[in-house]
């Protein structure tokens, strides 16, 4: 993938600090299409998922407060979230803007993020909905296999099995499969999460931000039509 200087979001909005926020069910290929536009626009991705997992693997105070609910697919307490949102956007890696991958996941820390940019000067903000039929969720999170050397080279049991099974293509290293991807912690995940992700849906489409697109089409033709959907934005 390259860079264009079409693509490139401050170059287009002049100088704003670009918020996109991507929104879509545990399973959408929304962290996916996240890395990918990250690349796209150089912009951070900032995944609150991954965020809470390096907490939990290290010895970060954040991972006990995380814990239970992050392995029992719950979602983890607003005021908690916005606190690592809030300081991750404080960083100045984020200063042109960010993605964000997972978050906002309620009204309430939509509510909240919006409140966090009013203390930017300049914000232009768009929220992409990557739909999957639900249906589909299940079995695209409980075949999901990870690279445990690098968390970008994504497999699928059936979809997209690696040439050896359990083994990385790319660098040859061990797959394992996320442990809230158990097929009770996804049913879980999915009980618990889509209910307040179509609110979020809903406050971003009352705020005329919202872009959906079709996220059972290949990764390429996605991501095409999240940037197609964010020059729509900008043009907005
Ligand atoms: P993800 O990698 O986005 O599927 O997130 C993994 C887990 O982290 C979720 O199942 C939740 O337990 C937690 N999590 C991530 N983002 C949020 C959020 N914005 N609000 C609440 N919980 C979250």
């Amino acid at each position: 993938m390259t860079t264009s200087a079409a693509a490139d979001p401050v170059a287009q909005t002049g100088g704003e600090r670009r918020i996109i926020v991507m929104i879509g069910a545990p399973g959408a290929g929304k962290g996916t299409q996240a890395e990918r536009l990250a690349a796209e626009l150089d912009l951070p991705h900032i995944s609150t998922g991954e965020l809470f997992r390096e907490a939990l693997t290290s010895d970060d105070p954040l991972g006990d407060k995380v814990r239970s609910y992050v392995e029992s697919g719950a979602l983890v307490p607003d005021a908690v979230v916005v606190e690592v949102v809030g300081h991750r956007l404080a960083e100045h890696d984020a200063d042109h803007g960010v993605i964000l991958d997972g978050f906002p996941r309620t009204c309430a820390q939509a509510l909240a993020l919006d409140e966090m940019l009013e203390r930017f000067e300049s914000v232009a903000i768009a929220a992409l909905y990557v739909e999957v039929n639900p249906e589909l969720l299940l079995a695209r999170l409980t075949g999901r296999r990870i690279c445990s050397k690098d968390d970008q080279h994504l497999y699928h049991v059936t979809a997209m099995p690696p040439k050896r099974e359990g083994i990385c293509d790319i660098d040859g290293a061990e797959l394992y499969q996320r442990a809230d991807d158990s097929a009770d912690t996804v049913k879980s995940r999915l009980d618990k999460q889509l209910p307040p992700m179509y609110e979020v849906i809903d406050y971003y489409a009352d705020n005329k931000v919202l872009f959906s697109v079709r996220g059972d089409n290949p990764a390429e033709e996605v991501t095409a039509d999240l940037l197609r959907a964010l020059g729509a934005s900008r043009a907005a």
